[in-house]
């Protein structure tokens, strides 16, 4: 179940996550790897030459920058979905080939999201606030179950949910 007025808040949520230190840290893992490239790689003998180093170095440096903001994107996230954030970030980042971030993104929990009046955490299907008894999201007059907004009856015990006197399909 979805609360669809918070729809547009939560992309922006998404986006306000990763400011900004992920900048900061995708281009010190950038930067770090290409020096490393440049350099270390430099001293063996037979390493390709500086060029092909730092075009090497650049592009590991954008992969390893990627998976570095994906990491600190999970440990952000996780604390958001009350999980563990220490357990997900070690997962992400000692599961081979990427396997913990994908198994985080399988497994993770749907967001708590937050009452618009008093900001107060909301599970899920919740349709009032448990502090301020807000009507979170549309609900059926009569069995209170979260219904769409463009419903017409209410999906669980066919009430009609417009004032008008339709007849019962
Ligand atoms: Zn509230
Ligand atoms: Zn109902």
């Amino acid at each position: 179940m979805t609360f669809r007025n918070q729809t547009s808040t939560r992309s922006k949520d998404e986006i306000r996550i990763f400011t900004p230190w992920a900048y900061v840290l995708f281009t010190l893992v950038c930067l770090t790897i290409t020096v490393l490239f440049v350099t270390v790689v430099g001293r063996d003998p037979h390493a390709p030459r500086l060029p092909v180093r730092c075009l090497l170095g650049v592009i590991a440096g954008t992969l390893l920058g990627c998976y570095a903001v994906l990491i600190g994107y999970i440990n952000q996230d996780a604390g958001r979905r009350s999980m563990s954030r220490l357990l997900w970030t070690l997962i992400a980042i000692f599961v081979p080939n990427g396997l913990g971030i994908v198994l985080y993104f399988v497994l993770r929990k749907p967001r708590t999201a937050h009452c618009s009046q008093c900001d107060a955490e909301v599970e899920p299907g919740f349709n009032f606030c448990p502090r301020c008894s807000y009507k979170l999201s549309p609900s059926c007059p009569r069995c209170q179950r979260v219904v769409g907004v463009n419903d017409v009856y209410c999906p669980y015990c066919g009430t009609s949910l417009r004032n008008q006197e339709v007849p019962q399909v």
